[in-house]
């Protein structure tokens, strides 16, 4: 799940970690107050940015500088209801402006294959960094955390200098214990800094760093979305203004769903039989439309809502359904196919292969509603895919 900038920010502060104060508005008018007060406070100019779930707001126009409350209010209103990468602005994140001396790049990230947290360091920030890994990958620094010490102290250092944060290291080296532990304390798979920037505060800097401060000055967190259950408290951080509507079914109905780009959609039971039937389909020549598992157990009423979320698709022309009863009742499911293909809009070729418990009860459910079904499940792919348009050669 990824949360909004302004949310990311409050976890960082209560890590301990140098963040900018500043307001959330919905409207212009609420902006320009945010600002009246920031400008009271002493802020030169302030900033206003689009609180959307995409990164390269700045290119797309969504991060402004304005220099009075009125022009704040102006900003903010170009701002609210423009479109960044399809999703319309409905909040901004107004802010004192920073005056920026210099800007880096510090991450977490969940490394799978080593498991342990990943720590990315750069002197290369504010730009994006996929361009600085394939443009100059030796400007990216590496330190993996310890899963029971965390990162330790030298390897902090390490980064700090690699990263040529000169006089600010030690605030470099907090921030980046700061950054594991919020990885840690809420389940994150990426905690992301960009920029991290030296700024002046208050009058010129000098060489040595004095009257210069090391900040978040944006963030970026994304929690693992199968950990949530052990963090009721992050659920409020869930943006619904912009959840994608079949992400939403599916998470309400408690089924894993991920779209892919093919023709034939699946609904199968179990992960590892989900990944075999995609696989099968593969193989004999089709292309599968999404990784679905309706998981352990379904009933009717989940049944019907795998086949919602298949036929979302418009690309999907045929569909596999492949059960294993084992707790999943074979008849239940078939119940849910015949009442899912009662209710369905449009019509689409189905093969249901259903083993397992009361497969029998299944096939003669399936037979008497004129269902296509399959023994064995190289039968039931390759009768997909010659029902699938796209694939049948
Ligand atoms: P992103 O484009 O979505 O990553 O949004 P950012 O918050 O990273 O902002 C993009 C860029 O806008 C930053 O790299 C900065 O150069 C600039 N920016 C953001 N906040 C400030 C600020 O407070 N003061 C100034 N001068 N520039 C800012
Ligand atoms: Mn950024």
């Amino acid at each position: 799940m990824k949360i909004q900038e302004a949310d990311a920010k409050s976890l960082l502060l209560a890590q301990g970690l140098p963040v900018p104060g500043w307001e959330v508005a919905r409207t212009a008018t609420e902006a320009r107050a945010a600002a009246e007060r920031a400008l009271a406070a002493g802020a030169e100019q302030v900033v206003i940015k689009a609180q959307v779930l995409v990164g390269g707001r700045g290119k797309a126009g969504g991060v402004k500088l304005a220099s009075s409350a009125d022009e704040a209010e102006a900003v903010a209103g170009r701002i609210l209801g423009m479109d960044i990468k399809d999703i319309t602005v409905r909040k901004v994140l107004v802010a004192a402006a920073a005056d920026i001396v210099k800007e880096y790049y510090l991450s977490a990230v969940l490394d799978r294959s080593a498991r342990r947290i990943l720590l990315m360091g750069s002197a290369e920030g504010g730009v994006e960094i996929e361009q600085v890994a394939v443009a100059t990958p030796e400007a990216i620094t590496y330190q993996h955390a310890d899963p029971y010490l965390g990162l330790l102290d030298h390897q902090a250092r390490r980064l700090a200098f690699a990263m040529d944060l000169g006089p600010h290291w030690k605030a470099g080296v907090a921030i980046a214990k700061g950054l594991v532990r919020t990885m840690q304390a809420h389940d994150a798979d990426l905690v992301e800094i960009n920029p991290l920037a030296v700024v002046r505060e208050g009058g010129a800097g000098s060489g040595d760093g004095s009257g210069e401060r090391l900040v978040c000055l944006d963030a970026k967190v994304t929690l693992d979305d199968s950990a949530l259950a052990r963090h009721p408290e992050l659920e409020a951080l869930r943006d619904p203004d912009e959840e994608d509507p079949t992400d939403q079914l599916a998470r309400e109905a408690g089924i894993s769903f991920i779209k892919l780009d093919g023709t034939i959609g699946c609904m199968v039971n179990g992960a590892g039989l989900a990944m075999t039937t995609m696989d099968l389909v593969k193989r004999a020549g089709g292309e599968p439309a999404n990784f679905l598992d309706i998981g352990g157990g379904a009933r009717a009423d989940k049944v019907a809502a795998a086949m919602r979320l298949i036929l979302a698709d418009p690309k999907v022309d045929a569909i596999l359904v492949n059960i294993f009863g084992g707790i999943t009742r074979g008849d239940e499911v078939a119940r849910g196919l015949i009442e899912a293909r009662s209710l369905q809009e449009r019509d689409v070729p189905m093969v249901v292969r259903i083993v397992g418990t009361n497969f029998e009860e299944a096939a003669r459910l399936l037979q008497e509603a004129a269902f296509e079904t399959a023994g064995s499940l190289d039968e039931a792919a390759a009768k997909a895919v010659a029902a699938s348009g796209g694939a049948a050669a």
